[in-house]
């Protein structure tokens, strides 16, 4: 299927928009979840959390991996940084989150997490609707995964 939504990359928040967001939950931008963030906005794919210690380890080689796991719950909370499913893993591995309120489709890559974003189809709001009329919930967005094995020939 070709779509001109399919193509739509995210775009990474900017530093400041962070700092607001960890802002507007009383949290702290510290130097170290500013560096998690910096990291994971500038991974061109979803990034596990020792692959994040490690590379948090070149410029602050006392910081824990105890630290960055606290970092990424707050960067999470903060609604900065996204968990994402990895299939066949136990380990997290993180992205950023996209815009608010974007209620969009994700493709993930099953083998190396390659991540797009496929926008709000019209088909989701027809979930939506569903959802709506199905049960006592009001469905304001949605987040759908759709996991897939993505067609680069690196992949993997
Ligand atoms: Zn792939």
């Amino acid at each position: 299927m070709r779509s001109r939504t399919l193509a739509r990359k995210e775009q990474p928040l900017a530093e400041a928009q962070v700092r607001e967001m960890l802002a507007a939950k009383g949290l702290r931008a510290t130097k170290r979840r500013m560096a998690v963030a910096r990291i994971i906005a500038a991974a061109a794919q979803p990034v596990g959390v020792k692959e994040i210690h490690r590379r948090l380890s070149r410029t602050d080689s006392t910081v824990g991996l105890a630290t960055v796991y606290r970092a990424l719950a707050v960067l999470e909370d903060a609604g900065v940084a996204r968990r994402q499913p990895r299939v066949g893993s136990d380990s997290a591995q993180y992205a950023p989150a996209p815009p608010a309120a974007a209620g969009g489709g994700q493709v993930v890559c099953s083998r190396c997490g390659k991540t797009e974003s496929i926008g709000d189809l019209p088909e989701f709001a027809s979930i939506r609707s569903t959802v709506a009329r199905n049960s006592k919930f009001a469905a304001a967005e949605q987040s759908l995964y759709i996991i897939a094995d993505c067609r680069n020939e690196r992949c993997g």
